[in-house]
């Protein structure tokens, strides 16, 4: 039988230039910008977690150049770009899609939203002073969420860097689904409307302590939590000590196979991304 393979990739991958629509604050930490341009007209929208790299101009380079393939040598070609026009690279989440626009006129729009960690980072610090017309580009890179058939339920763990996933992954997830959510933000306000089915359990763990790790609250609360023992397809993602202790949780003390437990670093506490 061939092997299921780990993520689901998009049919058509290339270098995609776009630029800020619009930028603005949601909530405590978190900022939406807003991005369009001619080339999203062929952006196939995969819902669930579907991720993208994005990259944006350095703030200490002269210039912005894209690399060109979309294909395997994407990331030799951006090595080999000169320092002082290399973009920064990151890694972003497809909030929302609107093929037709609607916010901004009748373009494409696609919603980015970023948990502001002020100006900590060039991607954070861009989302904080961008301003419409202002360019970037994106990879398409499909989705990480890929659940073992055989699970019954699904169990979502992140923190605010991974909201946009969960978020889209309960918007796309089959309604009759039963899943447990569990979504760590900084701020009460933070929350986000989310229409979910009976099925779905959605817990946002707000932070109390404003000098606590990131992930600590979501990974206590799970290791605590009461939950079905049936097969479970898991998947995890923010900070890297959130995402490797659910799995070794998970795999360790509620004898889940390793192998159902998606579980992703999204970054690195005192570690710049690349
Ligand atoms: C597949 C994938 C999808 C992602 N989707 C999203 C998304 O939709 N929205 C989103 O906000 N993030 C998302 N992230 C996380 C985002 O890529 C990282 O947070 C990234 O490091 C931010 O880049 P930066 O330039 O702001 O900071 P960096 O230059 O990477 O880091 C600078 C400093 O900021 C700290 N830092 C980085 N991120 C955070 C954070 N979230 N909170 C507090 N401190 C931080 C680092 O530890 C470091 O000390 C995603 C990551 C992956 C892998």
């Amino acid at each position: 039988m061939a092997k299921r393979s780990k993520f689901v990739k998009p049919e058509q991958r290339e270098i995609v230039s776009a630029h800020v629509l619009g930028s603005k604050q949601i909530s405590p930490n978190f900022v939406r910008v807003t991005i369009g341009g001619e080339d999203l007209r062929g952006f196939v929208p995969m819902g669930f977690d579907h991720w993208f790299r994005m990259f944006i101009p350095d703030p200490d380079a002269s210039g912005f150049r894209l690399p060109t393939s979309g294909g395997n040598l994407w990331y030799a070609q951006f090595k080999l770009i000169p320092k002082d026009v290399r973009p920064i690279l990151r890694n972003y989440t497809v909030r929302e899609f609107r093929p037709a626009g609607g916010v901004y006129g009748d373009g494409p729009e696609l919603d980015i939203d970023f948990a502001s960690h002020g100006d900590l980072g060039p991607a954070s610090a861009w989302a904080n002073s961008c301003a419409p017309g202002d360019p970037l580009g994106l990879l398409d890179e499909g989705l990480i969420y890929n659940p073992t058939p055989d699970a019954r339920w699904h169990l979502l763990v992140g923190d605010e860097s991974a909201l946009p996933a969960i978020v889209g992954i309960l918007g796309s997830i089959d309604p009759e689904l039963p899943v447990r959510a569990f979504v760590e933000i900084g701020h009460a306000d933070d929350r986000q409307d989310v229409a979910v089915s009976e099925n779905v359990e959605l817990h946002w763990l707000v932070r109390e302590d404003a000098a606590a790790k990131p992930g600590e609250l979501a990974l206590a609360t799970v290791a605590a939590a009461e939950l079905p023992g049936d097969p479970v397809y898991a998947f995890v993602a923010g900070e890297s000590d959130l995402a490797t202790g659910v799995r070794r949780h998970l795999v360790n003390a509620r004898h889940v196979p390793k192998a159902d437990v998606a579980f992703t670093g999204y970054w690195r506490h005192g570690h710049a991304a690349y």
